[in-house]
């Protein structure tokens, strides 16, 4: 009692309020409880205790002062001290059991942080707030759970994740435990404690589901025909193949296809090789070079443009048969109904290039299949807080389909929030961008 006395006075002197740093793992909000649902009566037990401090499972037993660097109180906008907190707060106390039998607006329930999981919790709210998705996934759920069988695990675990957020009843946050155990033993790295990266984990959950609920027999993604020296025989040759090996949820809500072009510095032939991918990737710290320009701030159209940039390589033509050089580019040529992009920022999350985007995406001028998704609106932003790029915390900004308003997720806080916050807060890291009818 003596030594927690000592712990207490030594963490009250660090002033540590709600959010600080352990090396090599995520905040202490993702240090929390174990994922048995044992201990998490216990975690709530010792939250009501001292409310300043987030959930962990025994906090005393593992926080090692010398270990712990506070980070400033403005990096976790959900800080009691905060003012923006005050706009339609839920709750600002982690630390209270909520009633189970408590009513909540669908959609707007907060996920228990069940170990080192903030990553997960914001990935898990940026599909629960994808609308369409949501619906195909829990009609699919419906028809295949009198099976029981395990090869849909992941399908049947997110399913269950999203039917309970957007239930009235349970309570003001749910516990993805069930989920949680299910990434783990599919994918060892998502096993334990260990902080990981939001963006492996939703290409993770896209390529898993993906293979669960492929109604094709297998999955070969690529045919092996080169030289297709016309574009539209090379994009009806892929797509035959393509989609007569692939067809789900995932193919087709979240994949785009693109044409990658090499042209013949000699002949000037190009070649053209189709391809499908499910995440946009765009390296902000290239872009803002590609752009030449001078201050740390990129658009997301500037990413569109870096990414159709061009090229030079080494090239040996087919055509002409000369050693030469090859112009490169890549063009999206169908985007999907939901584009996912990760920013990526180099030297660890942190580095610090600005990303400027707006609530709607308008696409027209970089696809070019005229029938393509090219209208877009912003449902989901997963956000980087903290500056430390082996820690720190991910939070998700999600608009609420039923009202259209922008919420934070932060474990089990839920706030609403104005878009502006979702422009200016944090380190955007993934967006989710979903198709919207034209006008
Ligand atoms: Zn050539």
């Amino acid at each position: 009692m003596i030594i927690r006395n000592i712990l207490l006075l030594i963490l009250s002197i660090y002033n540590i309020t709600n959010s600080f740093y352990i090396n090599g793992e995520c905040c202490n909000s993702c240090r929390g409880g174990g994922t048995s649902k044992g201990e998490i009566n216990n975690n709530n037990q010792s939250k009501q205790k001292n409310k300043n401090t987030r959930p962990t499972s025994n906090p005393l037993s593992k926080i090692i002062p010398d270990n712990i660097i506070p980070i400033p109180n403005d990096q976790y906008s959900d800080n009691p001290t905060n003012p923006d907190n005050t706009i339609n707060e839920q709750s600002n106390n982690n630390n209270v059991q909520e009633p189970k039998n408590e009513t909540v607006t669908p959609g707007l329930k907060g996920l228990q942080n069940v170990g080192a999981t903030c990553y997960m919790n914001a990935v898990l709210q940026c599909f629960s707030n994808l609308p369409r998705f949501r619906t195909e996934l829990l009609v699919q759920y419906q028809d295949l759970k009198q099976n029981k069988d395990e090869k849909y695990k992941l399908s049947f675990a997110l399913a269950e994740v999203l039917q309970n957020l957007w239930s009235k009843n349970g309570g003001k946050y749910y516990s993805p435990n069930n989920f949680k155990d299910t990434i783990g033993e599919l994918n060892h790295s998502f096993k334990g404690i260990a902080a990981n990266d939001p963006k492996d984990l939703v290409i993770f959950i896209m390529q898993q589901i993906h293979k669960e609920l492929n109604t094709k027999e297998s999955t070969i993604a690529t045919n092996n025909n080169n030289d297709r020296y016309d574009f539209l025989t090379e994009y009806n040759s892929f797509m035959d193949h393509y989609k007569g090996h692939n067809d789900s949820i995932m193919t087709n809500e979240f994949h785009f296809y693109t044409n990658n072009m090499t042209t013949c510095s000699n002949c000037k032939k190009t070649i053209h090789s189709v391809q499908t991918d499910n995440i946009l990737f765009f390296p902000l710290e290239e872009v803002r070079k590609f752009k030449g320009y001078n201050n740390n701030s990129v658009s997301i159209n500037d990413c569109f443009e870096y990414y159709e940039r061009q090229t030079y390589s080494d090239y040996t033509c087919n055509n002409c048969n000369y050693n030469c050089y090859g112009n490169n580019s890549t063009k999206i040529v169908s985007s999907a109904k939901t584009l996912i992009i990760n920013l990526n920022r180099g030297h660890g999350i942190e580095f610090d290039v600005n990303i400027t985007f707006e609530e709607y995406l308008y696409i027209d001028k970089f696809v070019h299949m005229p029938n393509s998704p090219k209208n877009y609106e912003l449902t989901g932003v997963i956000c980087h807080i903290g500056t430390n790029d082996d820690g720190g915390h991910f939070i998700a900004y999600c608009k609420n389909s039923n009202n259209c308003k922008w919420y934070k997720f932060n474990d089990t806080f839920v706030i609403e929030c104005p878009f502006k916050e979702v422009q200016e807060k944090g380190l955007p890291y993934v967006l989710f961008y979903s198709y919207v009818e034209a006008g």
